[in-house]
């Protein structure tokens, strides 16, 4: 029954914290989101958490203490997941709902 997965993960994800000061931290580096620059954002979210915390983002659920904003038009950036489910047609399935998409601020 077709080629077997290539990515498994049997480990579970682990939840991340990220307090209000992180948050803050994280949206200074964003310039704008895929709202309001979608031709110019293309970075997710996840990465400038990642890059923040160091953590593996395949494994890692970021829990926002506080919501993220674009500082341009105040629209939430969302952290990306992703989970499995069961679907009676088709076995297992990961859902994934991808991170916000942004553009960063050149330093
Ligand atoms: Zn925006």
């Amino acid at each position: 029954m077709g080629r077997p997965e290539r990515v498994y993960p049997s480990k579970k994800t682990i939840p991340v914290l990220i307090d209000e000061e992180s948050v803050r931290a994280a949206e200074r580096q964003i310039d704008s989101c895929e709202a309001c620059a979608p031709d110019q954002a293309e970075i997710p979210f996840d990465y400038v958490l990642d890059s923040m915390t160091g953590c593996e983002p395949e494994i890692t659920d970021y829990v926002l203490e506080k919501p993220a904003k674009c500082p341009r038009c105040s629209g939430e950036v969302l952290t990306g997941y992703w989970r499995w489910y069961d679907s009676e047609t088709e076995g297992r399935k990961a859902f994934i709902s991808p991170s916000t998409l942004v553009k960063l601020k050149r330093e």
